[in-house]
């Protein structure tokens, strides 16, 4: 039985499992792709303290020496499902179950992808699902960004910190985001809105040079010259195997208080997966350390009496 389980192994798992080995609990990472998360398709991290530039490979296998430096194990296994026996916890995955006194739950979440032509082809060569992490590759050039809601209206309103022209394409003819970010984005002589205008093809040789839109009133399509492709339709959270167990917000997000208790004693959330206003890995990292805090304090106190 190990006093931590980690689901997912991203910068919130792996800074839970570092504070968690400093405290002198045994644990482990269950992970079933790679360690480090979305973390590792990000080509250079310039937001993590300390760092002025690093690749997210790099900060992964960073962070993941000082985990196993420290004697946390690495598990690779798809976690199927947690059950919750009070003060032991069965974590179920395909060939085995796995016994601990609390769960950090730190599976991640991951942009809605818009299904387009050249997406996936471009990713990382212009196409982003990052403003804050991509933004300043983009100065001076012309960028689009695709979504209505509050992370699509940041993002254009950041960007128009870089590029020379934004351009948000909504595919309705009203945001769905906050009233003050949608004025302050119509007052911006930067952005250029295009309302219900859907992206339908991402083109170029070697990095995104074209897109295409199109006005899904009157069909009318238009090449527009492009250098990149913030794509903000939205994100998904990781919650499937916790959904009958753990509260969620209407999206799927897990409900935590700030000492990142689920509602179920012993169970934490960490990361991207729960309910919060900024999905950054310095922010993923600051929850992966207050759950193994509390974690351990759940461990001591709740679990001795
Ligand atoms: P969101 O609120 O779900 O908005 C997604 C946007 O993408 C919507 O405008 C939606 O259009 C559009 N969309 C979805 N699928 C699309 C598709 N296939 N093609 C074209 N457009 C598509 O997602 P979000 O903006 O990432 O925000 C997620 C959550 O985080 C929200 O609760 C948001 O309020 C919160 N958040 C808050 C802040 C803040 O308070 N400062 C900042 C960022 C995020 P429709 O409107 O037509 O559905």
């Amino acid at each position: 039985m190990y006093d931590i389980i980690i689901i997912g192994g991203g910068p919130a798992g792996l800074s839970c499992a570092i504070y968690a080995r400093r405290a002198g609990l045994s644990c482990a990472i269950v992970e079933r792709g790679f360690i480090g998360g979305q973390m590792t398709t990000t080509y250079s991290i310039e937001n993590y303290p300390g760092i002025k530039e690093i690749s997210g490979f790099d900060l992964a296998e960073a962070m993941r020496g000082s985990a196993e430096a420290l004697g946390c194990e690495f598990l690779e296994a798809d976690v199927k499902k947690i059950r919750d026996l009070g003060a032991e916890k069965e974590v179920v995955c395909e060939n085995a179950t796995l016994k601990a006194r609390a769960v950090v739950l730190a599976m991640g979440a991951y942009r809605r992808k818009l299904g387009v032509n050249g997406e996936e082809r471009f990713t990382g060569s212009g196409v982003s699902y990052c403003a804050t992490c991509d933004g300043n590759f983009f100065k001076g050039k012309n960028v689009t960004v695709v979504g209505g809601g509050n992370t699509a209206l940041e993002d254009a309103l950041y960007l128009s910190n870089f590029a020379s022209r934004v351009t948000l394409m909504h595919r309705r003819d009203e945001f769905r985001g906050a009233r003050h970010l949608s004025r302050l984005v119509l007052e911006n002589d930067k952005i250029d809105v295009m309302y219900d205008t859907v992206l339908t093809n991402i083109t170029g040789k070697f990095k995104v040079d074209t897109v295409v839109a199109q006005n899904v009133k009157t069909k009318e399509e238009k090449e527009l010259p492009m250098d990149g492709v913030f794509i903000a339709v939205g994100t998904v959270p990781e919650t499937g195997i916790v959904k009958d167990l753990i509260t969620l917000d209407e999206a799927g997000y897990i409900l935590t208080d700030e000492t990142l208790k689920t509602n179920v004693p012993g169970i934490f959330a960490a990361g991207d997966i729960r309910k919060k206003q900024l999905r950054q890995v310095v922010t993923a990292a600051a929850d992966g350390a207050i759950a193994a805090h509390m974690a351990g304090r759940y461990i001591n106190e709740e679990l001795s009496e």
